[in-house]
């Protein structure tokens, strides 16, 4: 389910990348949107998204949430479903709008993963987004500590795809099929030598 090639180029990897709920609570945005911009990467899809809360006869059911939305973010993280964190990480990932986007370049998924950083922000390199945004472990709390929110879903700002077979799966998830902008951008040719 490949989008349609830009026609001057050969048609390269695309890696979703999502502002999660605190990126754009703590109005991180701009900043997390301008890393990427500035490397160089092409932008070719972008939303910003809330899911819609989930009303019968005025009262929040299934927890407020669309059940299309607890679809959409179950799938996402499909991977991680046998995890104990796996309900917890789904309800904070649709607990406010978030900013999903395409970006569109040969290397972009692994090259968007290092400009991410590590999962744990406390152990991600300063000069990641993570290392230098965000600060809290992912991991376990004691469940004496903290016996109902355990175990604890860090709150690291953003996600990125991890193979280019996900960037391709995740983008048709949060945004359908030919939701992709085909566009040549005037500073390519600055970017990337070609003959
Ligand atoms: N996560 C968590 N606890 C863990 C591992 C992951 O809360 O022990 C959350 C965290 O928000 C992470 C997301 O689940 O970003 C997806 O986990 P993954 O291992 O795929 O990390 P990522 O690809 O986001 O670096
Ligand atoms: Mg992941």
């Amino acid at each position: 389910r490949r989008h349609a090639a830009a026609t001057l180029s050969i048609r390269s990897e695309i890696s979703y990348v999502m502002i999660k709920p605190d990126g754009v609570q703590r109005g991180l945005v701009g900043e997390i949107i301008g890393r990427f911009e500035r490397k160089g990467f092409k932008l070719v899809a972008l939303k910003l998204f809330q899911c819609p809360k989930q009303v019968s006869g005025g009262v929040a059911v299934g927890g407020g949430v669309c059940c299309n939305c607890l679809d959409i973010a179950e799938e996402h993280y499909k991977d991680l479903s046998s995890k104990p964190f796996f309900g917890a990480l789904v309800e904070y990932i649709l607990s406010g709008p978030v900013v999903c986007m395409v970006w569109e370049g040969a290397g972009v998924v692994k090259s968007a993963r290092k400009l991410i950083g590590a999962t744990n922000p406390l152990e991600a390199e300063p000069g990641t987004i993570r290392g230098d945004l965000a600060v809290q472990a992912r991991g376990r709390q004691p469940a004496w500590l903290c016996p109902l929110k355990w175990p604890l879903v860090g709150r690291n700002v953003v996600h990125g795809s991890d193979s280019a077979e996900n960037g391709e799966r995740e983008t048709a998830l949060w945004f359908g099929k030919d939701a992709l902008v085909s566009w040549e951008p005037a500073l390519a040719p600055w970017l990337i030598e070609s003959n």
